[in-house]
């Protein structure tokens, strides 16, 4: 049955894989509150100022997809077209994904991230901003 049992660097890719993964973590808790505000308190930009609600650090981004080119207005703002948004913080890894929602006009990629890597939790995002 030795043929059946994952070889070391099999077990070693899995593990890698699993924690990469589990690194990421959906705001849901005491802090969403504040999480939201600070997010909402700087809508201009890709960069966020302030700290994170959950760890302190300066360190939070979000980043829009757009899916279509339908502008709307909405509350007196002009939207581009339909998108996905994910908020995060690059040092927790905290986030929040938005998949149903409009990309604001101002709204323009400040680093190109390839949209066959995007997933649920803003990972590849994170990857290439940190290169850019
Ligand atoms: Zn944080």
């Amino acid at each position: 049955m030795i043929g059946l049992m994952p070889t070391f660097d099999r077990a070693e890719e899995i593990e890698g894989a699993v924690n990469e993964q589990a690194k990421w973590r959906e705001n849901g808790d005491e802090t969403y509150t504040q999480w939201r505000r600070r997010f909402n308190a700087s809508w201009n930009s890709a960069e966020v100022p302030g700290s994170c609600p959950v760890c302190g650090s300066a360190t939070l981004h979000r980043w829009y997809v757009q899916e279509d080119s339908d502008a709307t207005v909405l509350h007196g703002v002009l939207y581009k077209g339909r998108g996905r948004l994910w908020e995060w913080c690059s040092t927790c890894r905290t986030f929040e994904h938005l998949m149903d929602g409009f990309v604001p006009a101002w709204w323009v990629d400040p680093y190109p991230v390839a949209p066959e890597s995007l997933r649920y939790d803003p990972g590849p995002i994170e990857a290439a901003r940190g290169v850019a």
